[in-house]
């Protein structure tokens, strides 16, 4: 590197380092951040397991050692072990703009996939025109994997044709033969975040239900599930909810459609008298329909203690503070690595990007590696993405600023 162009770099860094200072005075969510575990590590991976909130382990050191320990069996009432599901439900829903009673917490996403989507083949086939040549499940063709296995197993067992689409292409993929479409709000991938309102009103035209897979938008961006008429969704706990690892998914069904969702996984908790222990079947009301088996307690009640750092925190702003970071991002990565080493496969417009920014890179695998070893923490995305999530919640633009610093330098020294 020749001396102008190492002097126009110092520029840069010190110019992008004041500014980043700048904004993080004026963050209003900046005080949220002691509200976790962190160090000194830039942690850029809360879309795949969020950060630890501080108050979580003393939770659940109190639920193990005086609700289950002293308390036993008691506690199923008294601590309100049975009713759970529910009530974490309904501490989710303003995150995902839903109104109370719509939303159930248990089993993980992969299997909530399954019980909204083989539930939605059979109300679309519920008598209707045309409703028993309802033959086809259309996929998004770009899904993460689980959400593609899926929907094929649950197309064998219902009789369907499964079809991937690319999320832009759907419309016109759409027909009477559609009987459900699973879609991702956000690309797991690229960031890409889709037009949940328009592609809801296009599958419900043509007489079909949208599942939408909200596990890279919930906690990260408003989803607003009751104005958009969402039929159906699930989504993950563990990314931008800090629910802990392998924390439950939630489960939504809009409220006109829960005496109509049929599960394929009708258990004891969701029978409308559970301690009836009776040979028949018969659903409860509500939500909790979606439930199964007994609920994952310590999992979930770590989950209900983590979801306390959202108390006075809106996700409006949270969205802004996160379009501000990732836009810094890509101009802290413009400023600083050498054009053309990288390049972003998010989305530019606000209105198409979720809370990441994936940066294609031929030597991805080998440069993350280098950048956790700087105390950088993002992820590789099979075959070449370098992904960096943020979560408004604990990251600052200062991480933002070094992060972006630390890449071109691993990138300068591997050339
Ligand atoms: C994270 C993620 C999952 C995870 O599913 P699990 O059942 O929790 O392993 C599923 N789908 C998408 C789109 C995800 O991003």
């Amino acid at each position: 590197m020749s001396e102008p162009e190492s002097m126009t770099e110092l520029e840069a860094v010190s110019e992008l380092g004041a500014e980043a200072e700048k904004l993080d005075v004026a963050d209003e969510l900046a005080a949220l951040r002691a509200r976790f575990v962190l160090d000194e590590t830039v942690y850029l991976d809360g879309n795949s397991l969020g950060a630890l909130p501080a108050n979580v382990p003393d939770r659940v050191a109190d639920v193990v050692r005086r609700q289950w320990g002293r308390l036993r069996i008691r506690s199923w009432e008294e601590s309100g072990w049975w009713t759970a599901p529910e009530r974490i439900g309904d501490r989710i829903a303003p995150l995902v703009g839903a109104a109370p009673g719509q939303i159930v917490v248990g089993d993980s996403t992969s299997v909530n996939i399954f019980k909204a989507l083989v539930a939605a083949v059979r109300m679309a086939r519920e008598t209707g025109d045309g409703a028993h040549g309802r033959d086809e499940i259309l996929v998004d063709a770009t899904t993460f994997p689980t959400d593609g296995y899926i929907a094929r197993s649950a197309a064998r067992m219902t009789g369907c044709t499964l079809r991937p689409v690319v999320p832009g292409e759907l419309p016109g993929a759409l027909s009477e033969r559609t009987a459900a479409v699973l879609l991702n709000h956000v690309d797991y991938r690229t960031g890409r975040l889709h037009d949940l309102p328009s592609l809801t009103a296009a599958v419900h035209a043509v007489g079909a239900y949208a599942v939408w897979d909200l596990c890279h938008s919930a906690g990260a961006l408003p989803v607003g599930l009751d104005e958009h008429g969402v039929g159906l969704a699930v989504g993950c706990t563990y990314k931008y909810l800090n629910g802990g690892p392998g924390s439950p998914a939630f489960l939504y069904v809009r409220r006109d459609l829960q005496d109509r969702f049929d599960s394929p996984l009708p258990g004891w908790n969701s029978h409308a008298e559970p301690f009836g222990m009776r040979p028949d079947y018969e659903p409860a009301q509500g939500a909790l329909r979606g439930r199964v088996g007994t609920p994952d307690i310590l999992s979930l009640l770590a989950l209900e203690a983590a979801l306390e750092v959202w108390d006075g925190v809106s996700i409006e702003a949270v969205r802004a503070k996160s379009l501000a970071l990732t836009d810094f991002f890509l101009k802290c990565v413009t400023a600083y690595v050498p054009a053309g080493r990288v390049e972003s496969v998010t989305p530019a417009a606000h209105e198409e990007r979720g809370s990441q920014v994936a940066l294609r890179c031929p030597d991805a695998g080998d440069v993350m590696k280098e950048l956790i070893q700087r105390g950088v923490v993002g992820d590789f995305r099979h075959p070449d993405v370098l992904r960096f999530g943020f979560t408004p919640l604990y990251v600052g633009f200062g991480d933002v600023e070094r992060a972006a610093r630390v890449l071109a330098s691993v990138l300068l020294r591997r050339a």
